[in-house]
């Protein structure tokens, strides 16, 4: 039996990230209670909770990885559930910043499935795990803390519950982090960009001509387009299509004006969804801020609790970084954990251990994402002193990635968050990478 490392842990929300921190914990304590305020289906079901997952919601190959160290044998799980699998290069098709990327191996598989699928086959493995329990209908009010260390939960109908460890997976819009500040138990920055992003998601049955096929397409055409949008197989034979702008647009409000939206994109994806019969409404969701609290900088901060994915940073999905970075937090701490329970260590410290080297996972897709973003005029905010520098070498790094092979995998492998960019400028591209930079280094 794994040695443990405390009698309970709690985590707050049962989203991507709270189940996959319940993986993480399950082996080292002897009860882990994940709390949600939503009524959780126990098939895949759209939930108040996570509205979210109604739009495309892509597993990054990073998450994937990690997902599938934690729980051995999840990849399968999802495409037992109706996953597609598809090589990324080739049936991924890409149109970013001003053309279609040429067809490649870039030598790794993604699955596709709908959000509530993904969550809906984590939650049934997640239950299985020894000592892993879910309550579903129950608000988490505010974490207890005395003597600058979190002992436990308050619940909104005032039942209090003890626990040596806490983790905060209440997402974006989750109020824990704030009553923690108000309580007055944390000092920590808040960092907005407004980013103004809006969708409009509706699934398509497969045509009998299309059915079975594993191919996606995403389209993020770069300024001054200001609309973007994808289109990803799911289970039962489905089209998942998203479309959107940027910058206070409107995107389609009906099945027909989606449609239409999708065809400027590219054709193949029109034929796939003109008269292919709508299998949910269309829905919409405005997401107004990337937002980062940075527990990792804070003044202070209560020993025994750890935020984990979009409570602590959420980006701009169009990036399609959040699950993933949930998912590498997991299993990071997993690894902080395993560690401290074979070669001695008790929870003394754990936060202070996690928490940058959940900043650095989170950092890495936060400064993908943002410096992006931050090319959109829509985007308001003032650009970083670096702005210049990281956008000529994203710009040299396409250019690159359009006329060269290895460059196109890497970047796929960076965008899929399995290579940082760390490994462009230590690694066998750096020269010829950095020779190409010269030439488009601003003044
Ligand atoms: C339109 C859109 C498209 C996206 N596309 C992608 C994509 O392609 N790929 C990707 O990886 N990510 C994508 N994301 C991001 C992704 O949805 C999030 O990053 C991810 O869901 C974060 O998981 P989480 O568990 O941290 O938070 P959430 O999924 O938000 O889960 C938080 C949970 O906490 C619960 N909760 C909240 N408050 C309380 C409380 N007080 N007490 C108890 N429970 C509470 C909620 O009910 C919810 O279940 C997208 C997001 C949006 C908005």
């Amino acid at each position: 039996m794994a040695a443990k490392l405390g009698r309970k842990a709690i985590v707050a929300g049962a989203g991507m990230g709270g189940l996959a921190a319940a993986a993480a914990l399950a082996r080292r304590f002897e009860t882990v209670l994940v709390l949600d305020r939503d009524t959780l289906p126990d098939e895949a079901a759209l939930r108040t909770g996570a509205g979210q997952g109604a739009h495309t919601h892509q597993l990054l190959k990073a998450g994937e990885l990690s997902l599938e160290k934690l729980l051995p044998g999840i990849t399968q799980q999802f495409v037992v559930a109706g996953a597609r699998q598809m090589l990324v290069g080739r049936d991924v098709k890409v149109f970013d910043f001003g053309g279609w990327m040429d067809e490649c191996d870039a030598g790794f598989t993604v699955t596709s499935l709908s959000r509530p699928a993904y969550e809906a086959v984590l939650r049934r493995r997640v239950v299985t795990l020894p000592g892993v329990s879910i309550q579903h209908e129950t608000i988490v009010k505010r974490f207890i803390v005395e003597g600058g260390t979190c002992k436990g939960v308050e619940l909104e109908d005032g039942t209090r519950i003890s626990a040596d460890f806490c983790i905060d997976a209440t997402g974006v819009t989750g109020p824990l982090m704030a009553q923690l500040a108000e309580d007055g138990h944390a000092v920590f920055e808040t960092e907005n960009v407004k980013i103004n992003v809006a969708y409009a998601s509706a699934k398509f049955r497969q045509k009998p001509e299309h059915r079975g096929e594993a191919i996606g397409f995403f389209f993020l055409p770069g300024p001054p387009g200001k609309q973007f949008g994808f289109m990803l197989p799911i289970e039962d034979d489905q089209w998942i299509v998203s479309v959107g702008a940027r910058g206070g647009d409107s995107p389609p409000k009906t099945i027909d004006e989606l449609r239409e939206y999708a065809k400027a994109f590219d054709a193949k994806v029109y034929d796939r969804i003109s008269e292919a019969e709508a299998t949910s409404q269309i829905r919409m969701f405005r997401k107004p801020m990337a937002t980062r609290r940075k527990a990792w900088e804070a003044a202070k901060w209560p020993q025994g609790l750890i935020p984990i994915g979009d409570a602590m940073s959420s980006v701009n999905p169009t990036y399609g970084q959040g699950m993933t970075v949930a998912a590498c937090e997991a299993e990071a701490l997993a690894e902080i954990l395993d560690k401290r329970a074979t070669g001695g260590g008790g929870l003394d410290g754990l936060g202070a251990e996690y928490l940058p080297v959940a900043a650095e996972i989170a950092g890495r897709a936060w400064s993908l994402s943002v410096n992006s973003d931050y090319v959109y005029p829509e985007t308001e905010g003032e650009r970083p002193a670096n702005f210049l520098m990281n956008r000529a070498m994203a710009q040299t790094l396409r250019k690159l990635a359009v006329e060269e092979l290895d460059f196109r995998v890497f970047r796929y492998r960076l965008v899929h968050m399995v290579d940082s960019a760390n490994a462009l400028r230590d690694g066998p591209l750096a020269v010829r990478f950095f020779t190409a930079l010269q030439g488009s280094i601003p003044a």
